[in-house]
Formats: C-alpha cells, structure tokens, sequence
C-alpha cells in the first residue's frame, strides 16, 4: 500500500445550556438534578391550546455569547418548528431558527501556548437558539427493559453554534472548544458541564487525500455521543484512521454519497455506524405561527457588547505584557477563570514580582485548591497575604529552600509572612547583610571572579557554597544573582 498524505477536515456543532433561570417558553424553573418531571407545565409538557413566550434573559444571554464570538446579528430574528417525533418531544416539533437565525458569520480564535498550531481563526457560520427536548433515560433500573421520560430539560434554552470547517486536526478541535468554554463561561452564559449535558458535540469529518491525481475528499461522517473533550480528540484521529484505510482498501473508491452518522464508543475506542442522517427536508421547517419574530437595534447590540467585560483572550496578552509572564504561565491563570485572574493579578502588584507570583499561583495554589476542592474564594490566604509572601523570597529575604515550609504554615494559620517566618524560627536576611556579603566573597574570590569573566558560570556555585556556610538563611539563587551581578559591574 502507498502511503498518501492527508489532511483531516472538521467542523463541528456545539449545543450549550443557557444559565437562565427558566425554560425559553415558559415559566418553568431551568434547573438540572431536579426529581423528573418536576419542572413541567401546559406549555412545555406540549398541551393543545397553550401558548409560548420568549424568555428575554435567554435572548440577551444568547445575544452576548454572539458578540463575542464576533458574529454580525441580524436586526430581525424569527422562529420555526423543526418537526420530527420522538417520546421525549411532546409536541412533535423542537422551536428552533432555520433560515433566519439571530447570528452569523463570526470567528473564535484558537492557539497552542506550546507553540504546537499557529493562532488561527475558526469560523462561525452561524448560532441560534432553540429549546432542549427531555430526557429519554433507557434501562437505568437495572435487569429492568423500559424506558422513561423526564420532560424536566423539555423547552430549556439551547444555543447552537456551528463552525466552518476550519479545523484540521484533533488538537485543534479540543482547542477550539476549550476556549469557546473557557468564553461561555467568563460571560456567565452556560457553565459548559459536559457530565451533566450542557456542552454537547458533534462533528462533521472528513479528509482530503492528495493524490498524483489530485485532491480527492471522502464523504462527510457525522460522529455523535462523544462525551468529553478527550474522547472529541480520540474519536476524530479514529476517524480519520477509518477513513483513510477504508478508502485504500476499497480501491480509492469515495463511498455513497448520503451523509453517514457514527457514534463514538468510548470503552471500545472507535466509531460504530448509527442511523441514516436526515436531510433538513425531512423536518419540514415553517414558522411558528404562535411567536413574534424578534427585533434587535443596533443600540441594543452596543449596549451588549460594552456589558461583555474583559475576555480571556484580551487578558492573556495584558497579563503577559503587564507582568512579564510567560504565554503558557498566563494560559494556566487565565484558563482557571476570573477569580483566579483577580487573585494573581493582586499577589504579582503586591510582590512586585510577576514571575514568582506566577509560579506561587500556578503551582502552590492551584495544587491546593485541587487537593482540597476548594474554589478560589475558599483559599486561606487572602492575595495580600501571598503577595508579601511573594515579595520576601524576591527581596531575597526568605530562602527559596525555605519557601514551601514557610508557605504550607501560613495556609494552616492563616498568619502573615513575617509572622509565620519568627514563629518557624526562619532567621531572615536583609539585603543590605546579602549585599556586604557577596561583596566580600566577590573581593575574596579573585579566581572564580575570573572564572566567571571566561563564561564559566557554574563557577559561581563556589561562592554560594561559601555563602551558606557563613549562613545558612541566605538564599542560594537570590545569592548566585548578587555575586554575578556584581562582577558584570565590576567588569563594565
Ligand atoms: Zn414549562
Ligand atoms: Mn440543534
């Protein structure tokens, strides 16, 4: 078999729940872990003669997440009945928007901080919103064959966003959604739980094989029931796999041409071949006749955008620049959400040292708010607190050696630096004792001097041997810093 380059070609359908707090509809509360059938009335259990109304919060939610995917929106909006049965659909149709939809043609940007893909843009084609159908719950008594409906999701706020296919790898994919969860949930528009359903994902894959002939593309594969990013990631370079040998072993045969829907089975790690996709003619669209269309002013839309805050991609860049931080540092920071951000962002003003605030935040207190369940608001510290525990390790006045000690007592009593460094019996050194003492070493140490002046800058270890055991509280980096310092200036 010749071996035939490829690229993987990817777009994919997001379905986020909306944060509202009712259905789209109705009245009904817009909660998830409720009893079933719980949160049901006329209107979303489907009954003759009632009667929808939009919830203007999940208009204006949806309206936000738009913007800031950087889609023009439409200045009349209207919604059309999607028909099609299924148990837990009570009225036989599913509102949604068809050829109107209230938002098109935006972009999110993606990039790797490891430098893996390029920045780049994933087109939006369009989002729209529509209402959840509820829930079919199969065989979960067990030894039990029936099935049941919870209607509690029926008629809950759904966007869905649907990108052009940009995207050229599993990488990519899980890129993508990552930051257009990360955006979600900065706006405060979904929390993007996947466990409980309100991020869901479909894919749309196929390749594009390069042949002596030309390019050829395989037919397009839907692939369903994929339940994390890591299995969206999984199920595409799969897919892919799939693709490509079964078009080398059919004889470069393209295969039939009805779009195929596959599922991801997660334990067995491949796709399995589901039903026949509908075509969109099959839901015979028309328009609600019970709902208004909806108007949207440009006044409204600047109105939303001034609402919209700082977005995680904006502050990135600011962190990076503002404190001297690496791309992959302000990554970490930024994608643990506001708060976090907040948190850094006082501990690195107040230490004077963005940096070392960096690595204390990223590792020490995410470790710990991982290890503990804690939110950001749960940690002990306040960021004035960390911030001048920060600053003493910079000032070279606590041993970097001695840091972690000094750092696990305040978490436990909650005291200041300075206190928790008496109460350890940490003796202190003061930059001006630092100073005198590398300058002395410095003058005593002619040879390692020169040593250094040669580039041998592991010399320098000698001096901070010399250093500790004169004392033993000194900071061997802060020590190494002084003493090369001191002989470049020495030098100039
Ligand atoms: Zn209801
Ligand atoms: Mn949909």
């Amino acid at each position: 078999m010749s071996e035939h380059r490829y690229e993987l070609v990817v777009g994919l359908e997001v379905h986020v729940q909306l944060l509202t707090q009712t259905k789209l509809f109705c009245g009904c509360r817009n909660q998830f872990g409720a009893p079933p059938n719980t949160l049901t009335c006329p209107v979303c259990l489907g009954l003759p003669g009632t009667l929808p109304v939009m919830n203007q919060q999940a208009f204006q939610l949806a309206l936000k997440a738009a913007v800031a995917l950087n889609c023009e929106i439409a200045p009349v909006t209207k919604w059309d009945r999607k028909n099609y049965f299924y148990p837990d659909l009570p009225k036989g149709y599913q509102i949604s928007q068809y050829d109107l939809p209230f938002s098109r043609n935006g972009y999110l940007e993606i990039s790797d901080p490891r430098g893996r893909f390029g920045p780049k843009r994933v087109g939006i084609i369009r989002v729209h919103l529509e209402e959840d159908a509820g829930k079919s719950l199969h065989d979960e008594t067990a030894g039990q064959a029936d099935s049941r409906i919870d209607l509690n999701r029926a008629g809950t706020p759904l966007l869905e966003i649907v990108t052009r296919p940009d995207i050229r790898s599993p990488e990519e994919a899980k890129a993508f959604l990552t930051e257009l969860k990360l955006l979600l949930t900065y706006l405060e528009v979904s929390d993007c739980n996947m466990q409980e359903g309100s991020l869901r994902v479909d894919a749309n894959v196929n390749l594009h094989i390069h042949t002596p002939e030309g390019t050829v593309a395989t037919p397009i594969v839907e692939v369903k029931n994929m339940n994390s990013f890591r299995a969206v990631e999984r199920a595409l370079a799969y897919e892919a796999q799939r693709q490509y040998h079964q078009w080398l072993s059919t004889g470069h045969r393209l295969g039939q041409v009805p779009k195929q829907t596959r599922g991801w089975d997660d334990q067995a790690q491949i796709t399995r071949p589901q039903r026949q996709k509908e075509e969109s003619s099959d839901y015979r669209y028309f328009p609600d006749p019970d709902l208004v269309p909806v108007t949207v002013s440009p006044e409204q839309i600047e109105q939303v955008r001034q609402s919209l805050g700082e977005l995680p991609a904006t502050i990135r860049e600011r962190i990076q620049k503002q404190y001297g931080i690496t791309p992959y540092d302000a990554d970490v920071i930024v994608s643990q959400g506001r708060a976090v951000v907040e948190y850094f962002e006082k501990v690195a003003q107040v230490s004077g040292n963005g940096k070392q605030a960096a690595n204390w935040v990223q590792r020490d207190v995410l470790r710990t708010l991982k290890e503990r369940q804690w939110t950001m608001e749960q940690f002990p510290l306040s960021a004035e607190q960390l911030g001048q525990f920060v600053a003493r390790i910079a000032q070279g006045r606590l041993a970097s050696s001695r840091a972690r000690e000094v750092f696990d007592h305040m978490l436990r009593t909650q005291q200041d630096v300075d206190t928790a460094i008496e109460a350890l019996g940490i003796q202190t050194v003061d930059e001006d004792t630092l100073q005198e003492l590398c300058r002395r070493l410095v003058e005593a140490n002619p040879k390692v001097v020169q040593q250094v002046r040669q580039g041998k800058t592991k010399a320098l270890g000698a001096l901070v041997g010399q250093a500790k055991r004169e004392n033993p509280n000194v900071d061997p980096r802060r020590v190494q810093e002084i003493c090369r310092q001191l002989i470049e200036q020495a030098e100039a």
